[in-house]
């Protein structure tokens, strides 16, 4: 499995008006990007977004449709034009009390139903601190694992980014350094090649996210197993455009 483009992805969250967001997306239109760069947005709303930029959603239910009051499908995510969907973030598994095996099932549901997952895990302080970060992630990861591999279908791996977002990091200013990225995002491969399998390992883009900015991208983006970064705060901010760039 090849490994794809390095990726640079934003998450607006629940944030900004439709005025906001739209000189937001009018500032990504215009801008000169590098094509060797796959740019990704997660918008809080839908907009008129130019092509060559993949738009995906922030959340998904795992049934196809019915009567699921608030929550929207994989499916009505991809008949609306997305391409990814975030999984498992931090905020997803504590203010909503999403389960590991809640995430892998809706990951596996995702891919099921033709999206792209983008599959967060992190520690929080108290497990880095006290030793337990590979323990959290392994966990959090095997649950991913588990789900993809019921469907049966080896080429699903192409479709799922894992997002390295240390939760302390999220929101904070407290960037994980470039050598603490790495060491983790090596160890994730590894546990996806003795858990899965060496080419699906080797293929795929386990990107980080946590206080990304302009200030730090470039040397995270250095760092060998570092195959994109996950933009929150800084993806509200002109500079996302430069973000982007960080490769050239
Ligand atoms: C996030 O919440 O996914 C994130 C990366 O946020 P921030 O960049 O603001 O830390």
């Amino acid at each position: 499995m090849a490994r794809g483009k390095f990726i640079v992805s934003t998450n607006f969250k629940m944030n900004g008006s439709r005025a906001f967001l739209q000189d937001l997306v009018e500032n990504l239109n215009r801008a000169d990007l590098d094509s060797n760069v796959g740019t990704i947005t997660i918008p809080s709303q839908l907009s008129n977004l130019r092509k060559d930029i993949a738009v995906g959603g922030q959340n998904c239910f795992w049934k196809s449709s019915g009567a699921y009051t608030g929550e929207i499908s994989a499916e009505m995510l991809k008949d609306a034009g997305a391409e990814y969907v975030i999984l498992g973030h931090t905020e997803r598994r504590t203010l909503f009390k999403e389960s590991d095996s809640l995430i892998g099932f809706k990951v596996a549901s995702a891919l099921a139903a033709g999206l792209k997952v983008i599959a967060c895990i992190g520690e929080t302080l108290s497990e880095r601190e006290s030793n337990t970060t590979l323990q959290v992630l392994f966990r959090q990861l095997q649950a991913i694992v588990d789900h993809v591999q019921d469907l049966n279908q080896e080429e699903k791996w192409e479709d799922v980014v894992i997002a390295y977002e240390p939760v302390w990091a999220i929101g904070t200013g407290r960037v994980a350094t470039p050598e603490q990225a790495q060491v983790v995002h090596a160890a994730i491969r590894r546990r996806v090649e003795e858990t899965v399998e060496g080419s699906v390992a080797e293929g795929m883009r386990i990107i980080y996210g946590g206080s990304v900015n302009l200030g730090n991208a470039r040397q995270l983006a250095r760092e060998k197993d570092v195959d994109g970064l996950f933009v929150g705060g800084a993806s509200l901010k002109p500079e996302f455009v430069e973000i982007c760039n960080v490769l050239r």
